[in-house]
């Protein structure tokens, strides 16, 4: 058994935030980062953006931090070996090759997979899900050597993915039961707008009727939807969302909130020894106080940072406003805040300018996110940084001006 102060147990950003956080804190407490893939810690959003239209864009690219870092900085970074299990007493996790490791604190940062068409189902061939740099390489091979692909899903992931394959040539088309992309940020108007932004560059949508089956046959893929019509292509993203990965947290006993971990201010779990973060934790919010799983990955980064840092012994509370960002062509998009039991309520800005701003609000009036759309992306965080304190101050969104938020 090899003993550590600081076992994280991931493969995302969160836990290579951690590793650079603790390590700023204390510089001699012993680290190991478990990583479950092959690969090192990686950023995913590049996945479904420039990796796929990129094909110089090398599989370590993405990595979160250089390889040479971690023995730099005395980190022992093991990968291709999942933890199967945890004995939250005796302080260790072992791994599938049989590895145990005793720890005096532990981070779970074990993310979340795509959600799969059936349980039995492989990403490959023909028919794809999104989460890992290897699903990234299949489905960016499939793209080069396709003429038409389907994506199912007209959340970020759908539409960033048809968005990459229509600028390699591919004609795509969006399947999805909402009536308009984004529907879970966006109003019907800006998702309607969105759309049609989207089609003029070729992809095609199929709304309001969910998919019912996923497969293939010989050299092409298809989908059936609930109106019983039939989709073929040459290949198929199955883009739904993710569900956290849950198994070793669930094996320690702890408490679970908004489906994933739940952690208190200081992003420990109720184990106190245990910290969550990133995509598997669901985080005090800091202005509604409501138990939230995030699942963005600049909250994921400063999720892990704070972790790190809690770990070694700081113990400093979360305050992070949400942020989540897309690409899809020149639409540049940032979500701030928590959308939860909200509505939008106000546009600010010209939505033929493809630079605007959609407030929504909670019952009582009070500004609750912001979903900013920008045609150009340096134009985004100024004017969604803007945002950020009107979202802590609780202030009445339709009090908010074009001037206050820096929209011309
Ligand atoms: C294709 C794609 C594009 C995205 N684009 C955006 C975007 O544009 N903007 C945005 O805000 N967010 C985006 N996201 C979401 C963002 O990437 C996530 O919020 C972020 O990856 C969460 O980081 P994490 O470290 O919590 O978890 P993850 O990145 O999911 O990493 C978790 C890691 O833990 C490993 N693991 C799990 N269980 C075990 C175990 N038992 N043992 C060992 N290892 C284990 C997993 O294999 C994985 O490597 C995107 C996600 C994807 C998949």
């Amino acid at each position: 058994m090899k003993s550590f102060t600081y076992v994280i147990i991931g493969g995302g950003v969160a836990s290579a935030k951690a590793a650079v956080a603790i390590r700023a804190v204390d510089k001699e407490g012993s680290i190991a980062l478990l990583c479950g893939e092959k690969w090192n810690p990686t950023d995913r959003p590049p996945l479904s953006k420039d990796f796929l239209t990129n094909p110089n864009m090398k599989p370590d690219d993405p990595e979160s931090k250089a390889p040479e870092w971690y023995p730099n900085n005395n980190v022992t970074l093991v990968t291709g070996d999942r933890i199967l299990s945890i004995d939250p007493v005796a302080q260790t996790v072992t791994s599938e090759k049989g590895q145990e490791y005793q720890f005096q604190k532990l981070l779970l940062a074990t993310g979340a997979s795509a959600i799969k068409p059936s349980k039995s189902f492989d990403s490959g061939a023909k028919v794809f899900t999104l989460r890992t740099v290897d699903d990234a390489i299949a489905i960016r091979e499939a793209i080069q050597t396709s003429k038409s692909g389907i994506c199912v899903g007209s959340g970020f992931v759908g539409l960033e993915v048809a968005a990459s394959a229509v600028q390699n040539g591919c004609a795509m088309t969006i399947l999805s039961q909402d009536a308009t992309p984004w529907s879970h940020v966006a109003s019907p108007a800006t998702g309607k707008w969105v759309q049609e932004q989207c089609e003029q560059k070729g992809i095609r949508f199929e709304m309001g009727s969910s998919v019912v089956e996923v497969g293939w046959t010989g050299s092409r893929a298809y989908a059936v939807n609930s109106h019983n019509n039939r989709f073929e292509a040459d290949f198929l993203v199955y883009g739904v969302g993710a569900k956290p990965n849950l198994e070793l947290a669930a094996l320690a006993g702890l408490e679970f909130a908004d489906g994933a971990i739940r952690v208190n201010d200081t992003l420990q779990s109720s184990n106190p020894n245990i910290f969550a973060a990133g995509d598997c934790a669901a985080i005090l919010e800091p202005v509604t106080g409501e138990s939230w799983r995030t699942q963005h990955y600049v909250d994921a980064s400063a999720q892990g940072t704070l972790a790190g840092t809690n770990m070694a012994g700081n113990m400093e509370k979360y305050q992070g406003i949400a942020y989540f960002f897309s690409d899809v062509f020149d639409i540049h998009m940032a979500v701030r805040g928590y959308p939860k039991n909200s509505k939008p309520v106000k546009r600010l800005g010209n939505q033929s300018s493809g630079t605007f701003v959609e407030l929504s609000a909670r019952e009582n009036g009070e500004l609750a996110s912001a979903l900013v759309i920008c045609s150009d992306y340096n134009d985004l965080d100024p004017i969604s940084d803007k945002i950020e304190p009107l979202i802590r101050q609780k202030v009445q969104a339709s009090s908010i001006s074009e001037p206050e938020i820096g929209l011309k």
